[in-house]
């Protein structure tokens, strides 16, 4: 299996960046971007919906 490895500017946790997934592609293409982990994005993610919705 390829992928990188690097870390979260969330958690600061090491993670895998694995290949064939949409943030490989997005990683290959800017290294210097940030990264979060699976975790991480899930998480903003979900902040993202409920601020959205009490702001509704
Ligand atoms: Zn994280």
């Amino acid at each position: 299996m390829i992928y990188y490895k690097t870390v979260c500017t969330c958690c600061r946790e090491t993670f895998k960046i694995i290949e064939g997934t949409k943030k490989y592609e997005f990683y290959k293409r800017n290294m210097k971007g940030k990264f979060v982990c699976e975790t991480c994005g899930n998480k903003i993610y979900l902040e993202a919906r409920k601020s959205l919705i009490s702001k509704l």
